[in-house]
């Protein structure tokens, strides 16, 4: 049996106690779980059917929080819903603003987890980057999420739930494709999205719904560190582009900085990813690949991506990120002649392999950088508590 523990620890469910109030939240919910939550409130089944179609407008395309505004409701019923659901946002605890114009907001949710969320402008785009998890299971050396001990999985409203506030405050109700800032999304705030596989393919779902919010499964992109067993079943029930963190070419790099490495190795991953579905030239496979100074940034190393690639003829683009550096972390960003040097190999060989400027690093919202204040360790406490944890349950 999988002990859960440093290697492969996937994090207890848990679902959220009821609201004090004893009133439902909406969000999250599919079209087919609300008309249900009205029927188990006492509505008729084919008023039922029609109020859910209302609301799932309301929300989603109208970003209403508030019964009160639903005009095409006669105003007793939107008493009586007010009376049973609310339409709630996560709580903001704080916001900043980078001088590159990232944004990133702190968010706490209804049990006092602490989560974050970031969106990155750019010219052409404008890209939501949304947590999964509270903290993170999986304790990649050089990301400071993974240092964080307090684990939660999102709930399927609380992600969609920072879809709603990203819209919110950029004021891009009613959700109209065009000229929007918010266009792309993609899985790579907090947390491992395939350790919480049912909320993100719930969420997800909500979020490409062609009636609300709308967003074409183009746009979204799921990051994962790697968990197999997972991707055939991503790219069938969600579908959409999927960011493989490599990070290394050799077991035992790979081992040391992604420790879920040792329980998935290189090679069956890269065979996950040839067999996941939908993949193609038009829609490849980002590979990324965090640059760390004198770790995995030599010419052999991209030499040895390139034939792994290859090896597995997967279409395929390398996304290089410079290591986004955090107090007290073990390693260093590499040098830029590096970067360069290790970009030109790759793209020489035919793969698209572009160095990613770092986004508001000044107020800690770029890649690996998310960590909340509910707890702050020392990798060694960490590594000693893990050990601790895998020795009470071994
Ligand atoms: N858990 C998922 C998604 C979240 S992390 C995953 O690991 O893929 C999003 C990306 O940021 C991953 O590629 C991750 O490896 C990378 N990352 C983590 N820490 C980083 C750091 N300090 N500097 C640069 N990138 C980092
Ligand atoms: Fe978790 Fe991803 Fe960070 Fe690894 S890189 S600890 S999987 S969030």
């Amino acid at each position: 049996m999988a002990i859960p523990g440093h290697v492969d620890p996937v994090p207890v469910p848990r679902t959220l106690p009821p609201r004090k109030d004893g009133r439902i939240d909406l969000i999250g919910l599919a079209r087919d779980e609300i008309r249900m939550a009205l029927e188990t409130a006492q509505l008729e089944p084919r008023q039922a059917k029609l109020r859910a179609k209302q609301l799932w407008h309301w929300i989603y395309n109208r970003g209403a929080t508030d019964f009160a505004v639903m005009t095409d409701i006669a105003k007793d019923m939107r008493l009586w819903l007010a009376n049973r659901f609310v339409l709630s946002r996560p709580e903001v605890v704080e916001a900043q603003v980078s001088t590159d114009g990232t944004r990133k907001w702190l968010l706490r949710s209804d049990d006092g987890n602490d989560y974050e969320m970031v969106f990155i402008p750019d010219a052409d785009r404008g890209t939501l980057c949304v947590s999964s998890q509270v903290g993170c299971t999986l304790n990649c050396r050089f990301c400071h999420t993974g240092t964080m001990r307090l684990v939660r999985n999102l709930t399927a409203g609380e992600i969609v739930g920072q879809v709603m506030l990203a819209r919110d405050s950029l004021g891009e109700w009613p959700s109209s494709p065009d000229g929007r800032m918010l266009t792309n999304i993609v899985m790579m705030g907090m947390g491992e999205p395939l350790y919480n596989f049912d909320a993100v393919r719930d969420a997800l779902s909500i979020v490409m719904d062609g009636d609300g919010l709308a967003l074409s499964r183009r746009r979204i992109t799921l990051s994962t560190s790697g968990v197999v067993p997972m991707m055939e079943r991503a790219g069938r029930e969600i579908g959409v582009n999927l960011a493989v963190s490599l990070h290394a070419v050799t077991k035992e790099v790979r081992d040391e900085i992604v420790p879920l490495n040792r329980k998935y190795g290189i090679e069956e991953l890269l065979q996950a990813c040839a067999d996941y579905p939908g993949v193609n030239n038009a829609r490849r496979i980002t590979f990324e690949y965090v640059m760390l100074r004198d770790k995995n940034d030599s010419d052999e190393d991209a030499r040895e991506l390139v034939r792994l690639i290859r090896k597995f003829k997967l279409p395929a683009k390398v996304n290089l990120i410079p290591f986004n550096p955090w107090p007290g972390a073990a390693y260093e960003t590499s040098t830029p002649e590096r970067v360069k040097r290790f970009s030109d190999i790759v793209f020489e060989a035919g793969i698209s392999a572009p160095v990613r400027t770092p986004r508001g690093r000044d107020i800690n919202a770029a890649c690996g950088q998310l960590k909340t204040a509910s707890e702050k360790k020392s990798r060694a406490e960490l590594d000693r508590l893990a050990e601790e944890k895998q020795a009470a349950l071994g």
